[in-house]
């Protein structure tokens, strides 16, 4: 019997099993989309400086990759001095604001999807996988990124950070959400393209993939333990649609699931 050519051999790298959650919890910037012209970030920074009455309060030096919008509002302002006496109870009047300013730019808001974002949604859900979102977006900023990229209804339940600043207790709510549609022992993962996102979902003891398709390598989020480090959602679904196409003779370079 002639040897599968190399080019029929499978990438040995992606463990299987990473699709087949009862559930999934999409991060949405970097992982789904980006957003280049950077109208929610500028927004953020604009609308600080109006309802803070502060010139000089923007989102320079905050770490916005894997945070959540709550928790860049009080990193922005212990930066730039302001108490958390005097923000604090302005936030929801922040938030608000926000959302309204970044609404009213979606004209001008453009939104690239990352590789193979609509192929993976479509092949998740065609294996019965119920799809949310886990992001650290105000809820009305996630789904008007999400409608303007033409993913909403592949979308059924999501955390968001209105109420969560520390991105651990937004997934712990995600997950709850999640198990509302899919059941209360449905199995979850997280997806998303930060250390923050693995170690988020660890932290609630939800496996992650981790996608090298924004700021972080492939080696850099491997460092945070995530189940599965891949280059792109389009790598790995390529993995899974190889493996299905593939004699089961060719797939013995695969490590045993025991
Ligand atoms: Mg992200």
């Amino acid at each position: 019997m002639p040897l599968p050519t190399p080019s029929q051999t499978p990438a040995p790298a992606v463990l299987p099993g990473w699709d087949e959650f009862d559930a999934y919890l999409f991060d949405i910037d970097g992982t789904l989309l980006r957003e280049p012209n950077r109208i929610h970030v500028n927004a953020f920074s604009a609308t600080l400086r109006e309802v803070l009455q502060r010139d000089d309060i923007s989102l320079n030096g905050v770490t916005v990759h894997g945070s959540t919008d709550a928790a860049i509002l009080r990193d922005a302002c212990r930066n730039a001095g302001v108490d958390d006496a005097h923000w604090q109870p302005l936030e929801q009047t922040i938030f608000s604001r926000l959302s309204e300013m970044v609404h009213t730019q979606r004209e001008q808001m453009e939104v690239v999807l990352m590789p193979g974002v609509v192929p993976m949604l479509e092949y998740l859900a065609g294996r019965g996988a119920v799809l949310g979102v886990g992001t650290g977006n105000l809820e009305t900023i996630g789904w008007l990124k999400l409608e303007l990229a033409g993913l909403r209804q592949h979308f059924h339940f999501g955390g968001f950070s209105d109420r969560f600043a520390v991105r651990s207790a937004m997934i712990a709510h995600a997950a709850e959400e999640a198990r509302k549609l899919a059941g209360p022992h449905a199995t979850l993962c997280v997806i998303g393209d930060t250390p923050s996102d693995v170690t988020a979902a660890h932290a609630n003891g939800i496996p992650a993939i981790a996608v090298a398709t924004s700021i972080f390598s492939v080696e850099e989020l491997a460092k945070s333990n995530p189940e599965w480090a891949v280059l792109s959602l389009e790598t790995l679904l390529e993995q899974a649609i190889n493996a299905q196409t593939i004699p089961a003779a060719a797939s013995s370079n695969r490590k045993s699931g025991n």
